[in-house]
C-alpha cells in the first residue's frame, strides 16, 4: 500500500540534512506554487477565508503573478536545483489566466508536478497538457451530496458533478507510472456522514486514494461540534473495511491533524521544514511554509522587489532564518509538526546506544 503521505520524506535528502547540521542554509526542493489568489468557491472551512484566521492577515484576494513574474520564479527555481512544484491554493490554481504557460514552463523544466484542485476547471485540453507529466494530483470535494458540497463551498451544485468528472479526465490522460489521483475529504462540521459515500464516488470515479483531514480553525479542537471526530473516526475506519484493496488506498491524516491542533503551538526552536520548501503566493509574497502563508510571521520578501534566488541568497532572508524561532515566531498548529520533530531526531541523535539496533 502506498505510503505518498509519509511525513519522513527527508530521509531521501541526506544532503539537506548535512547542510542542515553545519547550520548552512539550502536552496529550497520544493515550491509550494499558488499562482492565483481568486477562487470560484468560499467554502466554509478555507484557511485563507476564515475571518481573523493567521492565513488571512496579509491575503488579498484579488490577486494573481504577473506572467513575466511567473516565468522568472520558475526559471529562478531551476537553476537553484528546485526539484518539485506543487501549484495549489490560496486561491482555485486554475483560474490563472497564464495557466498554460506555466504549465508548460514547469514541465519544460522537468520539475515533478503536484496539483491540489476543486477541479471545476479542469477540461480535456488542460488535462490532455498536463496529465502526462503530473505526478500526483488532488481533487478538494468535501462532500458525498451535491447538496452538502455546494453548502460547504457556496457554489452551485453542479460543480460537483464537474469535480467527479475532474477525477476521471485526469486519470484518462495520467501516464506516470507512479502518479496517484486522490480525492481529499476535509473533516468539517455537518459533511461527516458522507465521507464513506465520497470514498465510493472517488474509487468509482478512478481515484486511487482519498485523504482525510480535518479543517484547521482558529479555535482549534473547540471549532468541531461534540463527537464529529470520533464519529469521523470510525466511518474512516468503516470506508477502508469496505474499501481499500491493493489498487485504492484512504489515508487517515485525521489522528496527525487532531494532534496538531491539540498542541497547538511549537516547542522546538528549529524549523527544519523552512529550509527545504518555500511558498508563493498569488501576490508574488514569499513564505515559510503554508501555515504562515499570508502571516507576517512567514514572509521572507516579494517576487515584485526581488527574484527567489536573489531573496535566498539575500543577508536579509539570511539573519531571518538564522534568528528563526518557531516559539516566537508560530505558535499556531502546524501542518508539519511532525516533518520538523522528525528532522530534529536526526539532526539531533536524540537517541542513545544506536548501534544496538
Ligand atoms: S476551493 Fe480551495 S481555495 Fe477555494 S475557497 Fe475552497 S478551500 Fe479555499
Ligand atoms: S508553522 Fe511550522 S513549518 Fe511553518 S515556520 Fe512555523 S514551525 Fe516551520
Amino acid at each position: 500500500m502506498s505510503n505518498i503521505y509519509s511525513t519522513n520524506k527527508i530521509i531521501y535528502h541526506p544532503e539537506l540534512l548535512v547542510a542542515m547540521k553545519k547550520g548552512e542554509q539550502p536552496y529550497p526542493i520544493q515550491l509550494h506554487l499558488m499562482p492565483d489568489n481568486r477562487c470560484n468557491h468560499n467554502c466554509v472551512f478555507c484557511s485563507f477565508r476564515l475571518f481573523e484566521n493567521k492565513n488571512t492577515e496579509l491575503f488579498d484576494r484579488t490577486s494573481y503573478i504577473p506572467e513575466n513574474i511567473m516565468i522568472k520564479l520558475l526559471d529562478d527555481f531551476k537553476l537553484m536545483n528546485g526539484q518539485a512544484v506543487e501549484v495549489t491554493g490560496g486561491g482555485e490554481p486554475l483560474l490563472y489566466p497564464y495557466r498554460t504557460e506555466m504549465f508548460k514552463r514547469i514541465i519544460k523544466h522537468e520539475f515533478d508536478i503536484g496539483l491540489v484542485t476543486n477541479g471545476v476547471k479542469v477540461d480535456q485540453e488542460l488535462a490532455k497538457l498536463i496529465g502526462p507529466h503530473l505526478t500526483w494530483a488532488r481533487i478538494s470535494i468535501d462532500a458525498g451530496t451535491e447538496e452538502t458540497y455546494s453548502i460547504l463551498r457556496k457554489t452551485n451544485k453542479s460543480d460537483f458533478a464537474k469535480a467527479l468528472d475532474a477525477v476521471s479526465l485526469l486519470k484518462r490522460y495520467s501516464k506516470k507510472p507512479d502518479f496517484k489521483l486522490g480525492v481529499g475529504f476535509v473533516i468539517e462540521n455537518g459533511n461527516e456522514d458522507e465521507l464513506v459515500k465520497l470514498c465510493r464516488l472517488a474509487k468509482e470515479n478512478g481515484a486511487d486514494n482519498v485523504r482525510i483531514g480535518a479543517t484547521f480553525h482558529p479555535e482549534g479542537i473547540e471549532h468541531f461540534n461534540k463527537g464529529i471526530l470520533d464519529k469521523a473516526e470510525n466511518l474512516v475506519a468503516e470506508a477502508k473495511q469496505e474499501l481499500e484493496d491493493e489498487v485504492f488506498t484512504i489515508h487517515d491524516r485525521l489522528p496527525e491533524r487532531i494532534n496538531n491542533m491539540k498542541i497547538g503551538k511549537q516547542e522546538y526552536k528549529f524549523c527544519g521544514m523552512k529550509e527545504v520548501l518555500c511558498v508563493v503566493g498569488g501576490d508574488c509574497s514569499v513564505f515559510t511554509c503554508c501555515s504562515l502563508a499570508f502571516n507576517k510571521n512567514g514572509l521572507i520578501g516579494n517576487l515584485k522587489d526581488e527574484g527567489l534566488k536573489d531573496i535566498w541568497d539575500s543577508d536579509k532572508k539570511k539573519k531571518m532564518f538564522r534568528t528563526f524561532d518557531p516559539t516566537v515566531r508560530c505558535g499556531y498548529h502546524c501542518l508539519y509538526e511532525y516533518h520538523n520533530k522528525f528532522i530534529l531526531k536526526l539532526l539531533n541523535k536524540e537517541e542513545n546506544h544506536v548501534n544496538f539496533i
